[in-house]
């Protein structure tokens, strides 16, 4: 049972995943609402038993100073966006674990691991491309990657902690 805890703007906007701890401190200072809890499942505190928060909201607007940005890259981050697309270079159905440097490292211009430049691929698909690019090794990609921001986390948070996506409008 994981206790991260989604919050919510007062206009339903996801603003990010909170620990259980911090989101009782917002419930007890009645800062927010719960709007789902885990079936079931209760907090006790000193004084008293409340039902276990899984997406709380804010009562009031929260001003956000900037929009969802671009999420720093990681390996992890590449499979885990490219998970519902496989392998970029086949359409075997074995899941890919690799990344692919679309553009080869070695004749990268700057840092390569951009989310841009990496795609999911097979050990295999990735050996046979090598160091080349999709063109110059006639593998070309199935999809097109794309920048993982801060919002495609943050569903990825909430899908994981079991929050009714639905429900909320935002699936
Ligand atoms: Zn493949």
């Amino acid at each position: 049972m994981t206790a991260a805890v989604v919050v919510l703007n007062a206009s339903f906007e996801p603003l990010g995943i909170v620990s259980l701890h911090r989101a009782m401190a917002f419930l007890l200072k009645e800062r927010a609402v719960i709007v789902e809890a885990v079936p079931g499942q209760t907090v006790r505190s000193a004084t008293a038993e409340y039902p276990f928060p899984r997406v709380v909201q804010f009562r009031e607007m929260v001003r956000v100073p900037y929009k969802y940005g671009v999420q720093p890259w990681t390996r992890e981050g590449v499979l885990q966006r490219d998970r519902g697309l496989g392998c970029a270079y086949c359409t075997k159905p074995a899941r890919p674990t690799t990344i692919d440097h679309i553009m080869p490292k070695s004749r990268f211009v700057g840092n390569p691991n951009t989310w841009l430049n990496t795609i999911a691929a097979h050990t295999e698909c990735n050996g046979r491309k090598a160091d080349r690019t999709p063109l110059e090794a006639g593998m070309p990609l199935r999809y097109q990657p794309r920048e993982v921001t801060t919002r495609d986390t943050l569903l990825v948070a909430m899908a994981e902690v079991g929050a009714d996506l639905v429900a909320l409008g935002l699936a």
